[in-house]
């Protein structure tokens, strides 16, 4: 095994006070083979799905866990296999099949994006970062992660499971924190593979080893340390597992009592009926909690987001 490497100068104010960081390459053998043997089979990771497949995944995953995106995921490809399919489509189907995946203004976002793609670039998902970027709704994340991984593009992808990952193995942090750091990002730079000798494919398969690696072993809060493929090289394990600053810490998100749940109740009840009287749908809420001021506004955020519509005193998801 090869000794730790001297730090890169530029990274230094996003390590930890540590005596060991491992050397990058070492680590990225490692991750890659752990990945090739356990990796999750996913439809989405499928060398015959498409790009559009793949940024669908990449935008239903940003806030919900794979195994509620999976049968969202498959039943949207089976009725809107192409972008200009869910261009098309009515919003409030698109809203009833994006069902209980959370955050569903992503939905109207997809088919913003798709409708561009339909405008602008033939009906297809555009290949390189920087266009994806230039869709309505894509972010640095998206357009990274899908020019990645449906392109082969060696773009640096960052997600909240590589940070942590990177926070741990080569900072020795116990946690990355909330922001996503100009530290971090120089990091995340700096640990990317060289890309000239095989046009990024160690790049891209880094990538998607380390994602996983965080989503499935070094976890936010009980990291399998004993079954990790670098346990010898993490700086955060060499240094003795040091508990989480109160900085690092982030809470978690509060659910029950927030207007998160009161327009998610709405929106549940709005999927399954018609148009309905304002004031029933309102009354009807299971949420014994909620005041009726704040039904309200919850359904009137809705409505401003485009989420759902009011003619007269009737309310229904857009166009139903
Ligand atoms: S050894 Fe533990 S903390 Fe370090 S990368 Fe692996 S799982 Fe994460």
């Amino acid at each position: 095994m090869k000794a730790a490497a001297p730090n890169p100068a530029s990274t230094t104010s996003a390590r930890a006070d540590i005596s060991f960081t491992p050397e990058p390459t070492l680590v990225h053998d490692r991750v890659i083979e752990w990945f090739e043997e356990h990796a999750r089979t996913l439809p989405w990771r499928e060398p015959d799905c498409t790009p559009w497949g793949v940024m669908v995944s990449e935008i239903m995953l940003q806030q919900t866990p794979v195994v509620r995106v999976l049968p969202r995921w498959q039943e949207w490809m089976r009725r809107w296999p192409r972008p200009a399919d869910l261009a098309a489509a009515p919003v409030a189907e698109i809203l009833r099949a994006w069902d209980r995946l959370g955050y569903p203004r992503r939905a109207l976002r997809l088919q913003a994006a798709a409708q561009a793609m339909v405008d602008d670039h033939g009906g297809e998902v555009p290949g390189t970062a920087d266009e994806l970027r230039r869709l309505p709704g894509v972010g640095e994340y998206t357009a990274a992660a899908v020019a990645c991984f449906a392109f082969n593009q060696p773009e640096v992808v960052v997600d909240t499971n590589i940070r942590r990952v990177h926070a741990r193995a080569f900072t020795g942090h116990a946690l990355p924190g909330k922001t996503y750091t100009s530290a971090q990002r120089r990091l995340a730079h700096d640990l990317m593979p060289a890309t000239a000798s095989d046009d990024g494919a160690t790049a891209c398969a880094w990538n998607a080893s380390v994602m996983e690696l965080g989503a499935l072993i070094c976890t936010a809060r009980a990291p399998q340390c004993e079954v990790c493929p670098v346990a010898d090289l993490c700086a955060w394990r060499t240094a003795g597992s040091p508990a989480p600053t109160e900085e690092q810490q982030t809470k978690g998100q509060a659910w029950a009592g927030t207007d998160r749940q009161v327009r998610g109740a709405i929106m549940a009840a709005l999927r399954t009926s018609a148009a309905v009287p304002r004031a029933e749908l309102l009354d009807g809420l299971a949420l014994p909690e909620a005041s009726a001021q704040q039904r309200s506004r919850c359904l009137d955020s809705l409505i401003t987001d485009g989420l759902a519509a009011q003619a007269g005193d009737r309310v229904s998801l857009p166009g139903a």
